[in-house]
């Protein structure tokens, strides 16, 4: 969307970022209402969806268990079963398959990264998105398919959670205990809980006493609201309806209340730069023009881009390939030094916000709600958004945009009250996201996973990562967990690609172990310590620029220096997802388990 800057005073242009930052840095703005042990929220965290079934404690030995029937958890049982593991029990608090594409079902949801590199397993499944931008529904469908093709639905534990999981030493297997009564032990033990799973609300004086009805976003009431995903939400009709958060998931679902309600109100603490999304049903010359292994060849040219590398082609060419990587990798011109660098950079970002701004101007008909909308700060700030019909519903007579940059004062029995005025609202919905993706595999988990010796990883990992590969960890024998942001592997704006390489290693590693009868693996100390320090030598201390961005989950909510070093990534800053890819690949290929120790019992005679 960048069209070059012509008016930029870098002084000018940071002071008023400065200025729109420092409105938002307010004591209290990051803090919670922790639904893992808050009794009066604790019921947010119910399904809506399905209902709750009784049924016997299950009392079994498997091959693997996986905790997470979301993308992560369903693309590791699929190689796992690639490479011949037969007794696969997927445990999940939802429902059903799906994960984040289960619980966010609220109108509007879409993945704003592209269909066909987004869904896994395309080509395995002979399937093609029906659009260029899959809504939610679509997505769970598929993951549905994937995991029956695997067959991992059949013995799946819904609506459980792991209560625990204890290695046993001397059986070689991990007991887990869930929250039914069950006893599962298992080989292996495979965390695949999701990055975005620990729902948010934030603690406001007096939420407690809202008198209509509130629900967070990812528990949609649709019992409330009428219609479900993708069709009219038609009981709102002669509701009032607030809306707080206006990130990736609350500027989704603007549109279908605006349709549907008496009223709404938006509540803004900060606005999300929204770029042009463009979606459109799946061209049939496309689908046509696929050659077998088309998806892994779109999803490494998206990377590609977006990691600054040359490509023949923008296969993709959205604003992720445009304006994220262009100010993720501003071009550097042979001679320029540093200072110019930095400069070029700066105003390439001022044009792509600016860009973006002006955009609020072109769609927003009044000059004062579209000020209000317009986004003060650099691009890599905050997250992105992307969509069509967001910012033209503020012209409708029944939305009103409330701006909010210190939060609210509080809420009351009628609705919130920001500087001074009481809102009155029928439905209070909670938009507010979730535990950031870094909150550490232990906490995101929900229950002790406790190794060799009695040693919880939650002790062992309380000062930063220690690992091998960001997925296995020494005195945690035979236990995987899927790469994510924060934890030693790398960061990539399609997570699909990311849980797919996650889901081959660990597949591939499971097959030559058996093969080579091993009954346990451990990572060895040198292994690991290695690992963990090629992690905090390539640490990029990014908190000079970050500290000048608004608060947001991206820099800590205002705290960048904060960030430790050993929940870095493999490569520098967001990590290379190429070279590490390799790396593993390499690892696989020589098929000699390099840095693990294994034991393998001696034949019998
Ligand atoms: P976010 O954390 O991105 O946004 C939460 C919103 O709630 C922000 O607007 C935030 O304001 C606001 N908020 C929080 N606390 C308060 C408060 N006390 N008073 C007023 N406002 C408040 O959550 P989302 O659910 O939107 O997105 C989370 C992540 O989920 C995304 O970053 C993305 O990774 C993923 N996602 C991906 C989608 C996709 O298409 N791929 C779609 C939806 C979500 P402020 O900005 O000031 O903090």
């Amino acid at each position: 969307m960048g069209d070059g800057a012509t008016d930029f005073d870098p002084a000018a242009v940071r002071a008023k970022y400065l200025a729109e930052r420092d409105k938002r840095l307010v004591p209290g703005r990051a803090d919670i209402r922790d639904l893992t042990s808050d009794e009066y929220f604790a019921s947010f965290r119910e399904d809506p969806f399905t209902p709750y079934a009784e049924r016997d404690p299950v009392v079994d030995d498997v091959d693997v268990v996986i905790v997470g029937g979301g993308i992560a958890g369903v693309v590791a049982g699929a190689h796992l079963r690639k490479n011949g593991i037969e007794r696969i029990r997927v445990v999940d608090q939802a429902g059903g398959i799906g994960g984040t594409w289960y619980w966010n079902r609220y109108p509007g949801v879409m993945c704003d990264v592209e269909s066909y590199s987004y869904l896994p397993m395309l080509e395995e499944l002979g399937y093609i998105p029906t659009r260029r931008y899959a809504f939610g529904e679509e997505i769970r469908l598929h993951l549905q398919a994937v995991a029956e093709r695997f067959d991992l639905v059949t013995d799946a534990l819904f609506h459980t959670g792991v209560a625990g999981a204890t290695w046993d030493e001397d059986a070689g297997r991990w007991r887990v205990r869930t929250d039914r009564g069950d006893e599962l032990t298992c080989r292996y033990y495979v965390l695949a809980v999701g990055l975005l799973n620990l729902l948010k609300l934030p603690a406001i004086e007096g939420m407690e006493t809202f008198g209509g009805r509130s629900f967070h976003t990812a528990r949609w009431d649709y019992g409330y609201t009428g219609g479900g995903p993708g069709q009219p939400l038609t009981e709102l009709g002669d509701k009032v309806v607030g809306l707080i958060g206006t990130g990736a998931t609350g500027i989704q679902c603007v549109e279908p209340l605006a349709e549907a309600a008496k009223h709404v109100y938006v509540f803004q603490r900060t606005p999300s730069a929204i770029g042009v999304r463009g979606n459109r049903p799946t061209d049939p010359a496309f689908v046509e023009g696929l050659e077998p292994g088309w998806q892994r060849a779109r999803m490494d040219n998206f990377q590609a881009i977006m990691m600054g590398r040359r490509v023949d082609e923008d296969l993709v060419d959205d604003g992720w390939t445009h304006d994220y990587a262009s100010v993720h990798h501003p071009p550097r011109w042979k001679g320029m030094t540093t200072e110019e660098y930095l400069r070029s950079s700066e105003e390439n970002d001022y044009g792509i916000m600016e860009a973006h701004r002006r955009r609020v101007e072109e769609l927003v008909d009044d000059p004062a709600t579209a000020e209000i909308l317009k986004p003060f700060y650099r691009y890599l700030c905050k997250r992105p958004c992307f969509h069509d019909e967001y910012l033209p519903a503020f012209n409708n007579d029944n939305v009103t945009l409330v701006s909010c940059p210190g939060g609210f004062d509080k809420v009351t029995e009628k609705g919130p009250v920001i500087d001074g005025q009481q809102y009155e609202l029928d439905c209070l919905i909670y938009g507010t996201g979730f535990e950031p993706e870094i909150t550490p595999v232990f906490r995101r988990a929900g229950h002790d996973i406790i190794g060799r010796d009695g040693i919880k990883l939650a002790d062992k990992w309380a000062d930063g990562t220690i690992s091998l590969f960001g997925m296995m960890s020494r005195g945690f024998p035979n236990m995987f967990i899927m790469p994510a942001p924060g934890q030693q592997s790398v960061v990539t704006v399609n997570y699909t690609q990311l849980a797919l390489l996650g889901a081959e290693f660990i597949g591939r590693t499971v097959g030559i172990l058996d093969r080579e009868g091993v009954r346990a693996f451990d990572v060895s100390a040198a292994a690991e310590e290695q690992w963990t320090q090629d992690i905090v030598d390539g640490f990029v201390d990014g908190s000079a620029l970050m500290s000048a961005c608004t608060p947001s989950r991206i820099n800590n909510e205002g705290h960048p220096e904060s960030f430790n070093p050993r929940n870095g990534n493999f490569g520098r800053g967001f990590g290379d997802y190429f070279k590490y890819r390799d790396l593993l690949e390499g690892w696989l290929e020589k098929g000699d388990c390099g840095g693990l120790e294994l034991d393998v019992p001696a034949e019998a005679p």
